[in-house]
């Protein structure tokens, strides 16, 4: 088992997506198995042994997080369909979360991406269910344990359906009302006012079943509920965010190149342009043909002393080797390639010519500005 410090250990690797465990998961489950064992499972099947109650709580609490992790590898495999890649899939203690690698970019694909969890709940609803009906005339305690996981799993769907960010139900509606409309902030903000007004539903529900039960318990609705409200209100700044980024061109944010001639020493570069202009980033021309990149990264990396004795050909890297993107490109799906393919770096390139270059930082850089304007 790895650990990721955002979201805890790796279990295993499904469809080639790996599952994390948040540790919060942990308490969960045993809170899960013991409220079951000791309270649930003896009032809704009866008449069995304590034996037959714990092991019926592990064997189902196992069960309904597979449920869960099925709903989110319904998520997952519909957005890999659509080209879409998936980082991860993450349980923890209010379900579980699948991490794409980059936003959706059409309302038709979010539409089946958010709706493919809610269909696989149901799809497990029905199955438990079936076998349920089957077997309860044999076995009526692991009849009724069958349909108390078909409750479970509509449950889940139910639960997801509903329409606010950052719920299942949330990005129907989104899709549909940015599909309809055209209009993505509109249908993000509508969204995240539904998951906002869930939130407060929630805790609003917890607070009163908490004075009329006296039964503390739950307060944990009281906390999915500010967990959904700080949510929905990151999802949308995030989407607006994401947004003003696909309306930013390469064109409007690349760092320009200055030539140089491949013989020129790494000194006169240093004293040339960088400490007199600032300038960075630079192109290698061999007789007039562009062969080489040039950041500060590789001028660094050179000690001092061979400076004046270093052309800059030697440390130069193979312009052939640097990807290259279209200027009209938006800075949202570079964002995305930056993503997908790791590079740090990429040519901006205008009708045939090297225009420039945009790195992570530019991303990063923009982003800021973006983010602080929202
Ligand atoms: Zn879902």
């Amino acid at each position: 088992m790895s650990m990721n410090p955002l979201s805890g250990f790796r279990l295993c690797k499904i469809f080639g997506i790996p599952i994390y465990v948040n540790p919060t998961w942990f308490l969960v489950f045993a809170l899960i198995v013991y409220s079951l064992a000791s309270d649930r499972l003896p009032e809704f099947i009866p008449g069995s042994s304590n034996l037959f109650y714990w092991l019926a709580a592990i064997v189902g609490t196992l069960l309904f997080f597979l449920s869960l992790t099925a709903h989110e590898l319904g998520h997952s495999l519909v957005s890999k369909s659509f080209g879409i890649p998936v980082r991860s899939i993450t349980l923890h203690m209010f379900g579980g979360i699948a991490q794409l690698g980059s936003e959706v970019r059409r309302a038709r694909e979010e539409f089946w991406i958010a709706i493919a969890g809610p269909i696989v709940s149901f799809a497990l609803f029905l199955t438990f269910w079936g076998l349920s009906d089957i077997i309860t005339s044999s076995m009526p305690a692991i009849g009724s344990f069958l349909s108390l996981l078909a409750l479970l799993n509509i449950g889940v769907a139910l639960f997801n359906l509903f329409p606010g960010f950052p719920l299942d139900g949330g990005r129907i509606l989104r899709s549909i009302v940015w599909g309809i409309s055209g209009n993505y902030i509109r249908a993000t903000r509508i969204s995240a006012l539904g998951g906002q007004l869930f939130g407060y539903l929630l805790i609003a529900a917890g607070v009163l079943f908490a004075i009329l039960d006296r039964y503390l318990g739950y307060l944990w609705m009281v906390l999915l509920g500010a967990f959904i409200i700080i949510l929905a209100r990151q999802s949308y700044r995030q989407s607006l965010t994401y947004h003003k980024l696909s309306n930013i061109k390469l064109a409007d944010v690349y760092i320009p190149l200055v030539h140089v001639e491949e013989d020129t020493l790494v000194s006169d570069l240093f004293t040339d342009y960088i400490r007199s202009s600032g300038r960075q980033f630079f192109i290698v021309d061999f007789h007039g043909e562009p062969v080489g990149l040039l950041t500060p990264y590789e001028i660094l990396r050179l000690p001092q002393p061979f400076w004046h004795i270093t052309p800059v050909r030697s440390i130069m890297i193979n312009l052939a080797s640097v990807g290259r993107l279209p200027a009209d490109l938006s800075l949202f799906d570079a964002m995305n390639l930056f993503e997908r393919t790791g590079h740090n770096l990429f040519l901006v390139i205008d009708d045939d010519r090297i225009e420039g270059i945009v790195t992570r930082d530019t991303v990063v850089h923009v982003l800021g500005r973006t983010t602080s304007r929202v």
